[in-house]
């Protein structure tokens, strides 16, 4: 904020609104007019009374101030910290209504994002697990755990210690967690234990305002074969301090597997450019998926849900329907999971992705499993493929395509499009930025299945695997002109 005080906005209510929607961020959508107004927490059908917060050109963003009618959608949600920690927004809808409103968030960003025509399509793939079925989890230590109504009241407080995740919006609060629902045990006892410790010890827990405080970050791992791995960061290095604290967590956990330590003095959170001690166990965990091991070290990139990522992959091997022969390209491999896992069905499949620990993961993931017909290259895609690649490695049949939250560059589009593969598997973690893409290469690609999964429940994201396949050239040139 500025010195200079902003004129102060006032913030109209609006009565008896009905939620209609719910979709960008896991907000629920309503309408006054022709403005949309997101709130947080709704659920579609509800009927409330909004006081507007924020006014933006073509919506508001409001906040409930009275419920006049709840939504038969609504469930009561399971965990106490709900409305107050970002971790699960839609604890609040029941899973059946969850679904409904992902699948329809991918056929809407389609529809209107990519003007694309949406084939026949089976409905999107539950999870199996609604709970606890996250592998990885980062908590924060702070000194300033956000407090409750109660806690406030005056002679309370006996500590504002606490260990959590971060409270939308606030870098320097968090919500302190008694029971975590996204992941198995020892998840929540060792962050309990941790948290005891530290308050037993008068240890001082992070202070982000000032950045300063010993007890930093905990990241615990877990995978679906039992195995758990622990990550504690530290503000600044105390030897005796953290030997000790080590091995009271390794006594109280003895199948703790692996546990590593860093000092991290920086002012962000990030430790994959510090140096990270094993302290106990050994370097890595392995997660098992369908015939295959992969290792999982503290920095590796690794699905959050594996049991659904299994779901994930089989869709799109599924779409990809290889016969053996095939060349393929595995765009943004990550440590060659995708890549991997469809190896024993192709001729050979080449990853790219520019994270260099992740290819070396990659090339041991493949080594692991005795895996020969994988390579892994290393570099940013939008600069990598290009014709020289091609040359180097042959013409692709099918290119799987993987990649974050803001979709491919142009760039990379321009080269599929030049390179032509007769198919693309396009999975997505972002309908919005998939479907743009799609319209991209709708000039030489018609959208022939489209398949959304469900891998984060109570939670709005979406994953959408869709496969592309290559046109005629008599079908291409009415696609091409209409452009
Ligand atoms: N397919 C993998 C990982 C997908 S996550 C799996 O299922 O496990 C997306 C990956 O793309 C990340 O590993 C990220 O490091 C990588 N990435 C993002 N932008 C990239 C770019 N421009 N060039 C190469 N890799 C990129």
């Amino acid at each position: 904020m500025s010195g200079r005080r902003k004129k102060k906005f006032e913030q109209p209510v609006f009565e008896q609104i009905e939620i209609l929607d719910a979709g960008a961020e896991g907000k629920a959508i309503a309408r006054v007019d022709s403005m949309v107004i997101f709130v947080p927490f709704a659920a579609p059908g509800d009927v409330v009374d909004i006081k507007v917060i924020k006014k933006k050109k073509s919506f508001y963003e409001g906040t409930i101030i009275k419920y006049h009618q709840l939504s038969e959608k609504r469930v009561e949600p399971r965990c106490v910290h709900f409305g107050l920690c970002g971790g699960c927004k839609w604890q609040h809808l029941s899973y059946d209504e969850q679904l409904f409103l992902k699948q329809k968030q991918v056929i809407d960003n389609f529809q209107r994002i990519g003007k694309l025509t949406i084939p026949p399509f089976e409905p999107i793939k539950p999870s199996s697990e609604q709970y606890f079925y996250r592998n990885k989890l980062e908590f924060s230590f702070s000194n300033r755990k956000w407090l409750s109504e109660n806690e406030k009241v005056e002679g309370k407080i006996t500590n504002a210690n606490g260990v959590g995740m971060h409270l939308p919006g606030m870098f320097d609060r968090i919500v302190d967690i008694g029971n975590c629902y996204l992941q198995r045990e020892p998840s929540n006892s060792i962050r309990l234990f941790l948290k005891d410790y530290g308050i037993e010890r008068s240890l001082t827990f992070y202070d982000a305002r000032i950045h300063g405080g010993f007890l930093r970050n905990v990241t615990i791992r877990t995978t679906s074969t039992g195995e758990t791995m622990v990550i504690l960061a530290f503000g600044y290095d105390d030897d005796p301090e953290i030997s000790n604290l080590t091995a009271q967590l390794m006594a109280a956990f003895p199948e703790i597997n692996s546990l590593f330590t860093v000092i991290n003095p920086k002012k962000n959170d990030t430790i994959n450019d510090l140096q990270l001690r094993l302290v106990a166990g050994k370097p890595y965990i392995t997660e098992q998926m369908d015939h295959l091991s992969f290792k999982i070290g503290p920095l590796s990139f690794y699905q959050t849900n594996p049991l659904q990522a299994q779901v994930l992959y089989e869709t799109a091997r599924s779409f990809a329907a290889f016969e053996g022969h095939e060349l393929v390209y595995d765009l943004y491999c990550g440590t060659g999971t995708i890549t991997n896992f469809i190896a024993g069905q192709v001729k050979k499949v080449i990853g790219i992705e520019y994270i260099p620990e992740a290819i070396a993961d990659a090339f041991e993931n493949s080594r692991l499993n005795g895996i020969s017909n994988t390579d892994f290259v290393m570099g940013d895609i939008a600069a990598t493929l290009n014709e020289d690649f091609v040359h180097r490695h042959g013409q692709p049949d099918v290119v799987i395509t993987d990649p974050p939250r803001s979709g491919m560059h142009p760039k990379v589009i321009e080269q599929l499009l030049r390179i032509a593969p007769q198919k693309i598997v396009y999975v997505s973690c972002n309908p919005a930025t998939q479907a743009r893409d799609i319209a991209l290469l709708s000039e030489k690609y018609s959208l022939d299945k489209i398949q959304p999964v469900d891998m984060f429940p109570q939670t709005h994201h979406v994953e959408n695997v869709t496969l592309l396949t290559k046109l005629s050239p008599a079908q291409a040139q009415p696609a091409a002109q209409a452009l």
